[in-house]
Formats: C-alpha cells, sequence, structure tokens
C-alpha cells in the first residue's frame, strides 16, 4: 500500500520511475515513523528522500536549510512539480513574509523551508507551536559539529525547538560528508532517536579525479579549458584576489566566465550566479562561498586552482560537477604555495576566541586535515581509492578511472622536439609565451599568429602532428631541466635557458619521462563519447529544446534547470514523444511539468520532425 502511495508520488510529482539507492530505504523508514541519518553524496539524490515522505505524511515537512541563497530556488522547483511550498528567510520583505504566515495558517505548504536561526525568533516560533508538524527535515546536518567544516552555531537551537514542542515529530537529518566522529554530533546533538542511518556510496563513478603538479597554473588552466570548450565549469580559487585575477586572464582569452566571492555587493553576486546558472556564462571562477547547494546539473568539470584545506571541503567541491550523471573531471592544480597559503590561514585564524584550550584544539584538528588533504594531493596511489577511504569506505586499489590509475610512463628521446621548440623560441624572438609558440609549431591559424606573421616562419607547422598538451609538457620539462627559461611575469614569456645552445648546436641529448599520451578515446570527460544526457540521440533537437527551455526560464525568470534537467531534455529527443501520454513517459516530466510544458516541448519536438520528413 505504501509502497503505492510512493512510487505514485514519485512519478506524478518528479517523473521519475524508480528510486536510487538508498532513497527507498529512507522513505519506508521515515513513514514509518522512525528517525533517519541519510549521508549521501552530493548529487545522490538526498532531497527526494524527505520530500516524498512530505507528501504523504498528514501535516507540514519544515526543512531546515543553512542554503538562504538556495531556497528560493529549491521552492521555485518543487512548485513547478506542483507541490505546495514556501520558505522563510531573512531575504523575505514584511508583505511577502505575511503572506507565507498566512498560507501557513491555512494549512496551504507540505513543504516550509526555513534558516536555523528562524527558530530563534519567539513570533515564528510561537506560529509554528500551533501547526502540527509531521517531521523536521536537517539539511547539511554536518552544520550542527564542530568538528564538520562549516560549524553554525544556529544549528544547536534545532534541539532545543523540538524538545519545546510538546510532541515529538519524525527528525530526519541529511548531509553529503560526515566523517564518524561528524555522524556521532549529528545523532547526538540532534537528539536522533535510535535512527536508521544509511550511508549510500560515495564513489561518484562519473567523476574523473587527477591532480596536476604544473609549473604554471595558468598556463595548465587554459590548457583544461582548451579541452573544454562550450562546457560548464566552476574554478575554485582560495582567495579573491585570485578569483578576480583568474577570471580575468580566462576572459581575455575568450573563454565566457564570472567572477564570484563574498567581497562582491550582493547585486553582482546574485547576478553572476544566474549568468552561470542560466548557462550565459557557462565558467565561474569562485572562492569556496560559492557553490552551497547549487544543482546546476551540467556542470562538466570543477577545477581548484588551489588546493583547500580540507578533504571534505574538495570533495564536496569537487562533487558539483557531473550531477547529471554525466562524464565530469575534478582537476586540482598543486602547488607548494598552496600548502603554506592554508597553514597561514590556520594559524592566523581563530576558531574559538573565548576558550583558547578548544582553540587549540581545532587548530590542531584543521593541520591534521590540511595535511590529509595535501597528502591526496602528492600520493602516487589511486585519488579515487585514498578519498573513499577517509570517508570509511572500502576502495578498490586501482579504479582505473582517476589520473594516478590512467598514468602509465614512458621515457622518450625529445631532442629533435626539442631543437624544434628552441628554434621557434629563437625566431619569434623569444618574446612569447607559450601558447604563440606552440600555435606556431602546431601550424595554428589563429588570428595572432597571422597579424604576427608567424605562419611564414620555418619553424612554422614543424609539430603538427603534436598535441598542444604534449607541446606543453615538454616546454615545461625542458624549463626544468634549464634548456628553456620561463620569466616570472603576469604572462610568462619564453627565452633560452642556460642549456639551450648545447641542445642546438653541440649534440646534446634530452629525454623526458613522460606520462603516456592519451588514447583518442580519453579517459576524461572531455575527450570521452559523450554516453547518455547531453549526449542527445538528435542533438539538433536537443539544442532546440535547450533554446526553449532558456526562453521558458527566462520569461518565468527561473533558472533554466527547474523546468527540466539536461537529463529530461536528452530523454526527450532520444523518445520523440508526439503526445501527452508519451511525453509522461519521459523521465523527470511529471504532472505539473506536463500541464505546464507538455504543449510547447511536444510542439517544438512536431516541427522538428515535420522538418526532418
Ligand atoms: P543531493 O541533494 O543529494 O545533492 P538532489 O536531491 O539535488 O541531490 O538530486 C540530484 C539530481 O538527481 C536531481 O536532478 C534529482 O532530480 C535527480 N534524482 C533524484 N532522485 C532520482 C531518481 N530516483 N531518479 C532519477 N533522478 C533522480
Ligand atoms: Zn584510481
Amino acid at each position: 500500500m505504501a509502497q503505492d502511495a510512493k512510487h505514485t508520488i514519485l512519478k506524478q510529482y518528479f517523473g521519475y520511475d524508480s528510486f536510487r539507492e538508498g532513497q527507498e530505504r529512507l522513505i519506508d523508514t521515515i513513514l514509518s515513523g522512525r528517525d533517519v541519518l541519510g549521508i549521501m553524496p552530493t548529487g545522490a539524490g538526498k532531497s527526494i528522500c524527505f520530500q516524498v515522505p512530505a507528501l504523504l505524511l498528514p501535516g507540514l515537512t519544515l526543512v531546515i536549510s543553512p542554503l538562504i541563497s538556495l531556497m528560493k530556488d529549491q521552492v521555485e522547483s518543487l512548485t513547478q512539480s506542483g507541490i505546495p511550498t514556501a520558505f522563510i528567510n531573512s531575504s523575505l520583505d514584511t508583505e511577502a513574509y505575511e503572506k507565507t504566515l498566512e498560507g501557513l495558517q491555512q494549512g496551504l505548504y507540505k513543504i516550509l523551508y526555513i534558516a536555523p536561526e528562524r527558530l530563534r525568533a519567539e513570533g515564528f516560533v510561537h506560529l509554528i507551536r500551533g501547526l502540527t508538524i509531521s517531521m523536521i527535515t536537517v539539511d547539511e546536518a554536518h552544520c550542527v559539529s564542530q568538528w564538520g567544516q562549516d560549524f553554525r552555531p544556529s544549528y544547536l537551537e534545532i534541539d532545543r525547538f523540538v524538545k519545546g514542542l510538546n510532541y515529538r515529530p519524525i527528525l530526519s537529518a541529511f548531509t553529503a560528508t560526515a566523517t564518524s566522529q561528524v555522524r556521532q554530533d549529528i545523532t547526538a546533538l540532534l537528539a536522533l532517536n535510535d535512527p536508521e542511518v544509511l550511508v549510500t556510496g560515495f564513489d561518484r563513478k562519473n567523476l574523473y579525479f587527477e591532480v596536476r603538479h604544473p609549473q604554471k597554473k595558468m598556463t595548465a588552466l587554459l590548457d583544461i579549458l582548451d579541452e573544454r570548450r562550450g562546457k560548464s565549469g566552476i574554478i575554485y580559487c582560495a582567495t579573491r584576489k585570485n578569483v578576480e585575477a583568474v577570471c580575468e586572464a580566462i576572459c581575455a582569452e575568450g573563454y565566457p566566465a564570472v567572477p564570484y566571492h563574498a567581497g562582491l555587493p550582493d547585486a553582482v553576486r546574485r547576478r553572476n550566479q544566474e549568468l552561470f546558472i542560466f548557462d550565459e556564462r557557462p565558467i565561474v571562477v569562485a572562492t569556496n562561498a560559492f557553490g552551497m547547494g547549487i544543482d546546476k546539473s551540467n556542470v562538466s568539470f570543477v577545477v581548484h586552482y588551489n588546493m583547500p584545506g580540507d578533504l571534505e571541503s574538495y570533495y564536496q567541491e569537487a562533487g558539483r560537477a557531473g550531477r547529471d550523471g554525466e562524464a565530469a573531471d575534478c582537476i586540482l592544480l598543486y602547488s607548494g604555495q598552496d600548502v603554506r597559503t592554508q597553514q597561514f590561514l590556520i594559524e592566523r585564524g581563530s576558531r574559538d576566541a573565548e576558550d583558547p584550550e578548544a582553540d587549540a584544539v581545532l587548530k590542531a584538528r584543521d593541520r591534521k586535515r590540511l595535511k590529509t588533504m595535501t597528502f591526496y594531493c602528492t600520493t602516487n596511489d589511486c585519488l579515487r581509492g585514498y578519498m573513499l577511504k577517509y570517508f570509511g569506505e572500502t576502495a578498490p586499489v586501482c579504479c582505473g578511472h582517476c589520473g594516478n590509475c590512467n598514468t602509465q610512463f614512458e621515457t622518450l628521446d625529445i631532442t629533435l622536439e626539442a631543437q624544434k621548440i628552441l628554434s621557434c623560441i629563437k625566431r619569434t624572438g623569444q618574446r612569447f609565451g607559450i601558447k604563440v609558440v606552440a600555435d606556431t609549431l602546431r601550424g595554428s591559424k589563429n588570428q595572432r599568429i597571422l597579424s604576427l606573421g608567424f605562419d611564414k616562419l620555418s619553424t612554422y607547422n614543424i609539430m603538427a602532428e603534436v598535441s598542444e598538451k604534449r607541446i606543453r609538457e615538454m616546454i615545461s620539462h625542458l624549463a626544468m631541466e634549464g634548456f628553456i627559461q620561463i620569466t616570472d611575469d603576469a604572462y610568462p614569456v619564453l627565452h633560452f635557458g642556460p642549456r639551450a645552445r648545447a641542445v642546438l648546436f653541440d649534440g646534446e641529448r634530452v629525454e623526458m619521462r613522460l606520462p603516456k599520451e592519451r588514447t583518442p578515446k580519453a579517459k576524461t570527460a572531455a575527450g570521452k563519447d559523450r554516453t547518455s544526457g547531453d549526449a542527445a540521440e538528435n542533438p539538433a533537437l536537443f539544442d532546440r529544446l535547450r533554446a526553449l527551455r532558456s526562453r521558458l526560464a527566462a520569461a518565468q525568470q527561473v533558472p533554466a534547470y527547474v523546468i527540466f534537467s539536461n537529463a529530461a531534455l536528452a530523454d526527450m529527443s532520444r523518445r520523440l514523444p508526439k503526445n501527452d501520454n508519451e511525453f509522461l513517459e519521459v523521465s523527470g516530466v511529471g504532472k505539473a511539468k506536463l500541464e505546464r510544458y507538455g504543449q510547447d516541448f511536444l510542439a517544438e519536438i512536431a516541427a522538428w520532425l515535420q522538418e526532418q520528413g
């Protein structure tokens, strides 16, 4: 009976045919009246675990979430699916606030999102006491623990609030990352009552992990972006200053990026976030202030320009890639300086100004976490295995899908290549950076090269068959070995190094241990044949549906993904539905979405089919 009900809800409101791993068990447990603690990685589908029971339980479900900036979108998303939902946080003006309170009293909503601070407001608490709350859901539950990476003192109010009610609603707590200590804290501090604890696989199989130790991070970043043109990605930097600098530099190279950090005015930040979410500027360069709960499903790469301070943060930030289940890449650009920056932040900061003893303990813990993070960056073992073990899961010795598992080394004689590269540096006057030199060698027809007249040089097009990436690797190696010197300017220039003449004129041999050139079917998502999702069977139609979605989203001023995910659009362009019933078969289409958008999308598909004859 309950089984049918929850499947019906899943299909009707969310448009999905089946539950994912863990979802069903958590929902059943909640419906049986027992508390739950769900620990599931980002993108696993935590929301469904409390949203489905919320619709089946008699009263209101109160969702406590720290993500004020995103509540509006989450509520919008649910409303679009036909689920009566509201939110209350400090961003509401008095009128909207009053209206929501009225709605609550009339029992209009099934789900109410609030920020934890709200539990301190007497008026609100009083009102809530008069309602029937069936369940209290604590999202991002690790915030209750000071061992977690983003402790929120206001989360400690939750327990007080629950105890102040004259009945005990079901408590369900969710988080993406929780080491065993944080788990214990969640259970104790939220006073969960004999909860069913469910940890679903942290392993995100569609994510490819890699750590690079580049000479020049900017060069490495431009490489990464070059392989991923047209894709959406997040670039994390440790400081606001870096965010500005990196964003400026990649925009100058023609990449559509926006900056995001806490130092920007609110309006600018909001606007940049929207530009990113709507894919008008598919790349965002951000500090870790960005992304908490961002549900942009088509993020195809996350680059860490700086190493974060701990592995929990890293896994959470990297986990924002590939939420649509598509192959995606998580690449960390490591340098020793990153470690020093993080050390500085730990020593300078004060975790608990009032209690020096606690402060010392917390700092010691931070140092330990930094060490774990640093080891991740320097290990030669499987990167995925390293992380899974840290989060308390078993892992194979070699996952076969990370930078370390993929790397096979070979030692090559690159004397001839070195001579070609050095000649090109000479012919272009020792005045240019890696990009111009590599473009010249590879015979690029780009405007810069042509306008400089480098297509007339004898070194033009003499390494056409070598990838730009490989040329860059060789240049790095030649720099490390003293054949080339790279200046320390903002735009580094290549000069002859002290050993250059020996190679050019004295026949000195150059060897290099190189990662084997990846086969055309590269393991990274960038080079991978896309499998499902936006790998639509009919790409032209998929693009049209995407454009339609953008128009509809813009008209309603909502993010595109709250209308349909990319996976849903891909499923449409595969199934080619011709009527309402067929449209309902599409993954991600429920009743409300059919009513709202069925006509528009069916018409677009029909038009396309007709053009195809
Ligand atoms: P989390 O909060 O765990 O990071 P979400 O709840 O935002 O993840 O879900 C991630 C994505 O997976 C969303 O687009 C959601 O609609 C989708 N999803 C969740 N459950 C299912 C399911 N059973 N079938 C198909 N898609 C699902
Ligand atoms: Zn691996």
